[in-house]
């Protein structure tokens, strides 16, 4: 008992072990990831043309196809890059204990700008300047790969339709928004893990407060967050809203708009949600989506009656309430984080290893610690569980849209919205496993062929 006891304290978890358990499991991390891109890349340049079947060839002519490949093989590069990008990244922070260099860096901040009074919590102003700082390097450091991401790769695939100004404005718009959302989260939760006492306590009250945030981001983002990076208009009356309208009273509803987003204007990729809680629920079609809604287009987008059927399998993630579930499955993750953090943040070790002197162990740079590197290996095979579960959420909105009748519509809208978005139709299945939200597309399509044969046999 007392060896269980001991082992539980992590007393013999000196700062030299911490440091090579994470190395080891970064690299262990690292190396997964770029097996499952490999396995990828393998999968994306062997497959053909001829391997789909004469349907799919119809959505997937040569060149079509050929550019949708080349697409998938340089955004896979390009995954792998990031991995490499990642890898240098975390280890520099370990290795050059950037975390307490920062820590020291809001001592100096706070004492010579005399902005934070000396009879509040140092802690506290000092953790809100250190997400600060952390959120204007990780700005800084990933600016190269963003750049490279949308004015390189998307832009040669023709999916970039942002200009330099409004890149840099968006980029200023939402390092402002994080802070101002970010700044107070981290003083209550400091304030709240000082204030709780035990691990129990700190565990129940952060993840109530989290709680209590996703509820509140929730509501605010529709009203507050999305209308300053977009603009949301009505669907303009026509067949496509009556349409949808009649669908929504069919399924029971509670729509409060349809309305257009101008996605357009930053992405030739195409999409259908709904946003909004409660009775105040409206559905978001991107104006891509519509064939002919925008000027231009080149011919991408869905007719109305494919519209439609997109529309009923999102309802059917209002209606099977995927939504709540996904953020219930969260909340495990959630919980879990919390709960190491609890454990492990009073644990001078940990802190050490990344360079902190004895004795001091800030809580705001220890819960990074936890999040970012002593659960990276727990949280990436409980991430693709979760990918497990939305696949699923998946075709259970395929079916139905296919219950309703639309079975015909989705399929040839989902080959098209797979046409228009130049996804490669061949997945790799340990990938597609690990990390996709959705199916591949061929195992999308068996599955509503499957659909469509059961509803038919029903319905006779
Ligand atoms: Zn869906």
């Amino acid at each position: 008992m007392q060896c269980l006891l001991r082992a539980m304290e992590l007393e013999w978890l000196s700062e030299s072990m911490v440091y090579w358990i994470l190395i080891i499991g970064l690299v262990i991390e690292f190396i997964f990831e770029m097996y499952l891109c490999y396995r990828q890349y393998c999968v994306q340049v062997s497959s053909e043309l001829r391997q789909l079947s004469s349907e799919v060839r119809n959505y997937f002519p040569m060149p079509i196809f050929a550019r949708s490949k080349n697409y998938a093989i340089d955004t896979n590069k390009f995954n792998m890059y990031c991995n490499v990008h990642r890898l240098v990244k975390l280890l520099v922070v370990l290795h050059y204990g950037y975390y307490y260099t920062a820590w020291r860096f809001t001592k100096t901040l706070i004492d010579s700008l005399g902005f934070w009074p000396s009879s509040w919590d140092e802690d506290i102003g000092r953790s809100m300047c250190f997400a600060i700082i952390e959120l204007s390097v990780t700005q800084v450091v990933q600016l190269p790969i963003s750049i490279y991401n949308t004015f390189f790769l998307e832009a040669r695939y023709g999916f970039n339709e942002r200009s330099a100004k409004l890149y840099i404005t968006d980029k200023v718009t939402c390092f402002f928004i994080n802070i101002v959302i970010r700044c107070p989260c981290v003083a209550l939760a400091i304030y709240i893990v000082k204030q709780s006492g035990g691990a129990t306590a700190i565990v129940f009250y952060l993840w109530a407060f989290t709680v209590v945030m996703l509820v509140i981001l929730s509501y605010g983002y529709p009203l507050v967050i999305a209308p300053l990076y977009n603009d949301y208009t009505p669907l303009r009356d026509g067949n496509l809203k009556t349409s949808i309208q009649s669908l929504t009273t069919t399924v029971g509803f509670p729509m409060a708009g349809v309305v257009v987003v101008d996605s357009t204007r930053r992405s030739g990729h195409s999409n259908a949600y709904y946003m909004g809680l409660f009775s105040k629920k409206k559905i978001v079609i991107s104006d891509s989506l519509m064939k002919g809604y925008t000027t231009g287009g080149d011919g991408k987008g869905l007719e109305d009656n494919e519209v439609v059927a997109v529309i009923a399998h999102e309802l059917a993630h209002w209606k099977y309430q995927h939504t709540l579930k996904g953020i219930l499955i969260a909340q495990f993750e959630i919980i879990l984080a919390f709960g190491a953090f609890a454990i492990l943040h009073e644990h001078p070790s940990i802190y050490q290893a990344f360079g902190f002197p004895r004795g001091m162990m800030p809580i705001w740079p220890g819960f990074k610690i936890i999040l970012w590197y002593l659960l990276l290996l727990v949280i990436q095979p409980l991430d693709t569980l979760m990918n497990q579960r939305t696949q699923a959420f998946e075709y259970e909105a395929d079916r139905f849209a296919v219950e309703l009748g639309f079975g015909a519509n989705l399929k040839s809208a989902v080959m098209k919205m797979f046409e228009d978005n130049l996804s490669f139709p061949f997945r790799d299945k340990w990938y597609s496993a690990c990390r996709d939200s959705h199916p591949s597309l061929l195992n999308r399509l068996d599955a509503i062929e499957i659909e469509i044969r059961n509803h038919t046999q029903r319905t006779r």
